[in-house]
């Protein structure tokens, strides 16, 4: 029983479309720009830590992650792979970023200090990405020449390799691009006449690294594309979505003309009919307000709505349409494009989201299936073939 999945809910990661997506990427960027893998929020949901190998061996040059427990998690598993946190880091627990010799990104002149202080303390060297905030008004310098003679005194600093100097782009649209884009060349080439060079300049994410090509620099920071989740307009790459998430049907009621569905009888019956029950809510990650009629599984190659409210842990569908429909039949939820099911994408227009946040917002109850290209659809054969 050691490897029973033990839940009919599941997510399903196709590792063969996550080494696709990222070869793709590398592809894209071209030898001379190293691929920072953004795996924050458990890599959108795929699993962080099991999907990293997949992402080194295929072209990643080190892996992005928000915060230090992430950049943990990740360099316990495997000390070797680069990790890089993108967030800031309270003073307090800068002794674990350079103990685990994890790339820190800096956007003040005392943080430098502490980490200058604490690589003396034990003998090692904090590598930092220095962040310039171009306009995003997140996280970085202030775009004022106080902030470049700052920048200056980290890089004289001893202990410090200020590997990286980047920015973030707000995706305006292509003229604030350009002068977040202008504001940032500006700084760099004024740094480096102050003497401060940087081996990774750095701007661009997953919709920027493919629609403008001039703005990769020397690296590119891409999460979204990994997985098969296209942001893009003017360019194009070919990736796709690796995530499925699926279920069985766990009950089935038959409810009479007039009677009601779930909480607040929100739904009711307006001729006698089959309800499914479905083993999934919103604490696994579903979008509650995708409840009563505004989504849709599939099940027997059909759409069936889901009806009434969305429970925590369940859900009832109308099987009116599917009379075949049986305890233990298949159903996708996210289907990733190879069937008739709602996409990643598809599901996020439904519920008035990114398609990040459908993806990230996947809770660890699901078990994560990985998997291999075709082992997906067998998986459903098999179950098919065992049910007859
Ligand atoms: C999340 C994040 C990215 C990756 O964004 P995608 O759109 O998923 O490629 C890049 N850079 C920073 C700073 C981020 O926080």
């Amino acid at each position: 029983m050691e490897h029973t999945i033990l839940s009919d809910t599941r997510i399903l990661i196709d590792l063969d479309r996550i080494a696709g997506n990222m070869r793709a990427v590398k592809n894209m960027a071209g030898p001379q720009v190293t691929v920072a893998a953004v795996v924050k929020a458990d890599a959108y949901g795929h699993g962080a830590a099991a999907i990293a190998p997949t992402l080194m061996e295929n072209g990643a040059g080190l892996l992005a992650v928000a915060n230090l427990a992430e950049a943990l998690e990740l360099k316990k598993a495997y000390p070797q792979y680069p990790v890089f946190i993108m967030g800031l880091t309270p003073d307090r627990l800068l002794p674990l970023v350079v103990e685990y010799g994890i790339i820190q990104t800096v956007d003040t002149l005392h943080q430098a200090q502490v980490l200058s202080r604490l690589a003396g303390e034990q003998k090692k060297t904090a590598v930092i990405h220095i962040k310039y905030d171009t306009g995003f008004h997140r996280l970085g310098f202030p775009a004022v020449p106080k902030s470049l003679e700052e920048i200056r005194q980290i890089c004289a600093l001893p202990g410090i390799d200020a590997q990286g100097f980047y920015s973030h782009l707000a995706l305006k649209d292509d003229a604030s691009n350009k002068a977040q884009f202008t504001a940032f060349m500006e700084a760099a080439d004024a740094l480096k006449q102050m003497g401060c060079t940087f081996r990774f300049r750095h701007i661009a994410d997953s919709i920027s690294g493919v629609d403008d090509p001039e703005y990769r620099l020397d690296m590119i920071r891409t999460g979204a594309l990994l997985y098969g989740l296209k942001g893009f307009h003017r360019g194009t790459l070919a990736i796709r979505q690796a995530l499925t998430f699926r279920t069985r049907i766990s009950h089935i009621s038959h409810v009479k003309k007039g009677e009601g569905v779930s909480y607040d009888y929100v739904w009711t019956a307006s001729q006698d009919t089959r309800v499914g029950t479905l083993p999934f809510g919103y604490a696994d990650g579903y979008p509650r307000c995708l409840g009563n009629g505004k989504g849709v599984v599939l099940i027997c190659g059909k759409r069936v709505p889901i009806i009434g409210v969305l429970c925590m842990d369940q859900c009832m569908v109308d099987l009116t349409g599917i009379p075949q429909a049986r305890v233990g039949d298949e159903v996708i939820i996210y289907g990733n494009g190879s069937d008739a099911a709602p996409d990643i994408q598809e599901i996020s227009q439904l519920a008035g989201t990114n398609k990040n946040e459908i993806a990230a917002r996947l809770t660890r109850r699901p078990p994560r299936v990985y998997i291999h290209g075709d082992q997906c659809a067998e998986e459903s054969r098999d179950k098919r073939e065992a049910s007859l």
